[in-house]
């Protein structure tokens, strides 16, 4: 039964990506916030971040030592004089004077390095004897000092407006003295579940009935990436039921439905879609789990229809659903980035569908080696369990032998 007249033609992967992408270009986030630093964390950020000043603001020694002057240590073992002792936080004042000919500093990591010297040899290869040091090892010029405003100068760009706010962007902000930050505000996510035999966690459940867990997994994948949810609950498959729950649900910003996307006489998401004056940018695309999923816009909204068993509604939420999210979220929306891993076991399938396996990615520094987390099909949710990543199957690949190299989506 097809519940779209004249549904889109079926696209590729990544046609279908680029189609979300498109969309996802032209959204906005919904306004602007200013929240104190330690409750910037996975926000995005509204404002460039700027360099107050230069970085480093001094030329800062890089290791613990001695400041010298290279060409002092051009015949070794170097006895040098020790003219003073330089600690990290030093001020002009506490300064010893410059280091002449055959003169030395004891010098701290973070410290000023003195007016003379031009580098810093490590303690490791000193030892001092009263106001003596004798240095076992040569240094280049410029060695373990950083020049002042070598990292970036005073007024530079460090982030842009649209950067998620990570534990570096964190310590950018920290660095020039951003107590609080303006972000863009969290986009409202509703994620309404459909289907019959659906119950609650609270219930108990008859032998026909399936727990709900597609709300709890998306809800989990929305915080994630930055979005409120927001809970409508269970929805029967029934028109009435399913026009009302949408209706509700499309107040929020983004609106994502699962199950009731596929064939079945009682799959009724899109006929209802449909009622409300839908546009379909595409009614399932050519990827194995989730190949029924839906995407489109009604009132004013974009929604996704993703199918209702659980791997394909969480596969589909990171391939689609996530870059449109990003976009309402103000972040600038990033390609999908995949990994390359040595395949333990041979993997056999049909060609025409790009697909996303549940696989476990192991092995050691440089052996980085996948295989499949062993499903039984896109219902499987217990093979979540063994899985860490997706082995991505291009779809003009039968089989990929022991020991090719696989693409990998570590989501
Ligand atoms: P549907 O997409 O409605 O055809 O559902 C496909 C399969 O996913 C069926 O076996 C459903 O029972 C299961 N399913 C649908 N919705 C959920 C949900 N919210 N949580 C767990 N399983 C679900
Ligand atoms: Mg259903």
């Amino acid at each position: 039964m097809a519940a779209v007249p004249n549904p889109p033609p079926v696209p590729t992967f990544q046609a279908a990506r680029h189609i979300v992408e498109q969309h996802a270009a032209q959204v906005r986030p919904g306004g602007v916030e200013t929240l104190e630093l330690l409750s910037c964390a996975h926000r995005v950020l509204a404002e460039p971040i700027f360099a107050d000043r230069d970085f480093p603001p001094f030329r800062r020694a890089m290791r613990d030592g001695y400041a010298v002057r290279a060409a002092d240590l051009a015949s070794l073992p170097a006895r040098l004089q020790v003219i003073g002792e330089i600690k990290a936080g030093a001020s002009q004042e506490d300064m010893p004077a410059a280091v002449g000919e055959h003169q030395a500093a004891a010098i701290m990591t973070g410290a000023p390095a003195p007016d003379g010297a031009d580098a810093v040899v490590m303690v490791e290869y000193t030892s001092q004897d009263g106001h003596t040091v004798t240095i076992t090892r040569g240094v280049a010029r410029g060695d373990n000092i950083v020049p002042a405003g070598s990292e970036a100068r005073q007024g530079q760009k460090l982030l842009e407006p649209g950067a998620r706010i990570d534990y570096r962007a964190i310590a950018i902000a920290a660095s020039v003295g951003k107590s609080q930050l303006s972000v863009f505000r969290r986009p409202r996510v509703s994620i309404a579940a459909t289907g019959d035999e659906l119950i609650e966690l609270r219930e108990q459940p008859a032998p026909c009935q399936i727990r709900n867990s597609n709300t709890y997994s998306l809800a989990a994948q929305v915080e994630a990436a930055g979005g409120v949810p927001v809970l409508p609950g269970i929805v029967r498959d029934d028109m009435g039921e399913l026009r009302a729950a949408f209706q509700n649900a499309f107040h929020s910003d983004l609106v994502l439905l699962t199950g009731g996307v596929s064939m079945g006489k009682y799959d009724l998401v899109e006929q209802v879609l449909a009622e409300l004056g839908a546009e379909f940018f595409f009614t399932g695309a050519q990827i194995q789990p989730g190949r029924p999923v839906v995407f489109g816009r009604a009132l004013g909204r974009y929604f996704f229809g993703l199918p209702g068993n659980p791997i394909s509604t969480m596969v589909t939420f990171e391939l689609f659903v996530r870059p449109m999210l990003d976009a309402l979220c103000g972040a600038r929306v990033d390609p999908l980035r995949f990994l390359h891993a040595r395949l333990k076991s041979e993997i056999k399938t049909k060609t025409g569908l790009t697909r996303f396996l549940p696989g476990l990615l192991f092995g050691e520094f440089e052996d980085a080696q996948v295989e499949l987390a062993g499903w039984h099909g896109s219902g499987d949710v217990a093979s979540m369990g063994r899985a860490n990543c997706y082995v991505v199957i291009p779809p003009d690949r039968e089989k990929i032998h022991p020991g090719e190299w696989a693409a990998v989506l570590l989501r």
